[in-house]
């Protein structure tokens, strides 16, 4: 078995983004020789998600508003975790509900997608370097 691993590095220029990384991870399964297998994206913070969906304008803009509805930056004294002297308590259930990870499989030495799935990086407390881990092990 074939084992790759690699780590995507993002700094996000607002708070809050959402970008396709489709591209850097189709990249590493290209530089990962496998043919057959499984890719693991994983967010390596906790105020950020990897999830799949579609890459609409229209929708990434529905879910900034349907996470700030649910968990409003401000007021930042509104959270207890912020007491900590952090401003991120927001941040911290935006990830959680949005996920840490997605599994794809890799067929014939590409993703196995379905209609119109995307890889996203969604960032919650942005504008400082995070992290996100591509993990691909297969033959
Ligand atoms: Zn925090």
């Amino acid at each position: 078995m074939k084992s790759y691993r690699k780590e995507l590095w993002f700094n996000t220029p607002h708070r809050r983004d959402y970008i396709n990384i489709t591209p850097q991870v189709e990249e590493c399964v290209r530089e990962s020789g496998i043919k057959e297998g499984l890719c693991l994206v994983n967010a390596m913070h906790i105020t950020a998600s990897v999830y799949i969906n579609d890459d609409e304008p229209g929708l990434l803009q529905d879910y900034d508003d349907w996470l700030e509805g649910l968990a409003p930056h401000e007021p930042i004294s509104h959270y207890r975790h912020n007491r900590t002297g952090e401003d991120n308590g927001d941040a911290h259930l935006k990830r959680q509900i949005m996920g840490r990870e997605v599994v794809v499989a890799v067929t014939d030495g590409r993703l196995d997608f379905g209609p119109w799935e995307q890889i996203f990086y969604g960032e919650f407390d942005g504008r400082r370097r995070k992290r996100v881990l591509v993990k691909i092990i297969g033959e």
